[in-house]
């Protein structure tokens, strides 16, 4: 036997202690510090020789990958769990923009701004290249803009086509939406329930002062912040499941407490809520680049922010958000992954979205399915080229490889010039691993 290639071993705050964190089965144990520095070697070992009193901790190790038999590749593995998941025809990711026209004028929005919808002539080749994914087992869907909610009568028209076309597949098929959430009211969000739209991710910057500032609506002076909460506050209570993400950099990252205080207030402790980070996305934005934060930095506030949450009571704070093992580090990594936008060009990130130089092509043009790996335009393969897999990324002897992937494959193509992004986790988690054992001492097994 030997000790996983994967183990990431912490001192645990009860003393002499320690926790040890498999980010391949993503099993979390308490151990003692000698057993933690056994653990985080490498090392091969005969099971024959543990003593009686450790043979109950060699099974709980062995069942959760810490160790493992001599002749297992881990490294092996995960590359098949990667490559399984890349190359999956059973499951379907879209993205759609049915407008990159947007009511709000944030200062670091990325997209140019267009005033067109999407035509009958898109909404219906959309349906069309649905329906040729034969054996399709699930369909990932997500609205995104400019605004989608600009497009409420189309995100209506098309969710009821393509749940048609679920049943008649037999595919399984959820909807999410990211959306500013500014324009909503009862009618609206019946609406989205009856569009399984019931995931909607919403962005608060801050206070009301500082959020209106930065999220400001293009043609009225009317502060955004209010109508937001009023808007979450409706989705919440027809059930839906709204992520509160605050975008952040230099100038608002404290006080981010002053807004996590307001959500108290208003009750909205069930709303996960997380950091989101400002980065260069287009030249646009690049140029407030002095304000942008570090992965290195978001690792360390997240974790202050995580804390607060806690503390206040909210859902989000008590539910660590601790590391899972992943296939792919997003759907853009994923050969049947698309960004579609409201002229039908397609793209694999949304941060691309409406940059005609770097879309794989009109959706219409698309090779069939089971082509789409021989037939790839060079856009498309720019991004299937790109793996953490690959000697030179240095991600290949990353203990944190299995619950990373590379990164965000955007960033580190076109923002770090080659280098992979390296996730939060790396940077805070001994914190992390603290918190998720605290968490698991107060629930009982
Ligand atoms: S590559 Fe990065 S920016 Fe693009 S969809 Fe994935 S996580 Fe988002
Ligand atoms: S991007 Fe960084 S954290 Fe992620 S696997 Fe590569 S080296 Fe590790």
């Amino acid at each position: 036997m030997k000790t996983s290639l994967y183990n990431n071993c912490r001192p645990a705050e009860v003393s002499g202690r320690a926790l040890a964190f498999n980010s391949f089965s993503g099993a979390l144990i308490e151990v003692s510090a000698e057993q933690a520095d056994f653990l985080a070697g490498r090392h091969s070992f005969d099971p024959s020789q543990v003593q009686e009193k450790d043979e109950n901790l060699l099974k709980d190790l062995y069942r959760n990958g810490f160790v493992v038999d001599d002749e297992v590749d881990e490294f092996a593995l995960l590359k098949t769990r990667h490559d399984r998941a890349k190359h999956s025809r059973h499951q379907l990711d879209i993205t759609i923009s049915p407008t990159l026209d947007c009511n709000f004028g944030c200062f670091y929005c990325y997209q140019g701004r267009m005033k067109e919808r999407m035509s009958q002539q898109v909404q219906d080749e959309i349906i069309d290249f649905i329906a040729q994914h034969e054996g399709l087992e699930e369909l990932k869907l997500s609205w995104f803009g400019g605004e989608p909610l600009l497009c409420l009568d189309i995100i209506e028209a098309m969710s009821e086509r393509i749940e048609e076309l679920s049943k008649k597949m037999g595919f399984t098929y959820s909807a999410q939406m990211t959306t500013n959430g500014y324009d909503l009211d009862k009618e609206r969000v019946a609406i989205l329930r009856k569009c399984h739209v019931d995931n909607l991710q919403i962005t608060l910057d801050g206070p009301p002062d500082l959020h209106d500032k930065r999220r400001n609506l293009v043609t009225r002076s009317n502060g955004t912040f209010w109508p937001i909460i009023e808007g979450i506050k409706l989705l919440n209570k027809a059930g839906s499941t709204v992520i509160i993400r605050s975008n952040v950099d230099k100038t608002n990252i404290d006080r981010v407490e002053e807004l996590i205080d307001i959500l108290a207030d208003e009750g909205l402790h069930q709303n996960s809520f997380y950091l989101g980070q400002v980065k260069p996305y287009s030249e646009q934005v690049k140029r407030v680049s002095k304000v942008f934060l570090s992965k290195a930095e978001m690792g360390e506030h997240d974790a202050r922010v995580q804390k607060y949450l806690a503390r206040k009571n909210f859902k989000a704070g008590a539910d660590v958000h601790f590391p899972e093992p992943k296939n792919t580090y997003c759907s853009a990594n994923r050969t049947h992954a698309y960004v579609i936008d409201h002229d039908g060009e397609t793209y694999k990130c949304w941060a691309e979205i409406g940059d005609h130089s770097l879309s794989l092509g009109q959706l219409r043009d698309l090779p069939p399915p089971e082509l789409a790996e021989e037939k790839m335009s060079p856009c498309a393969q720019r991004w299937h080229d790109w793996s953490p897999f690959d000697e030179e990324k240095g991600c290949a002897t990353c203990k944190m490889l299995p619950i990373c992937m590379g990164g965000c494959a955007f960033s580190g193509m076109t923002i770090l010039n080659n280098v992979p992004e390296c996730i939060k986790f790396k940077f805070n988690l001994e914190e992390t691993l603290v918190k998720k054992a605290a968490q698991l001492r107060r629930v009982p097994a």
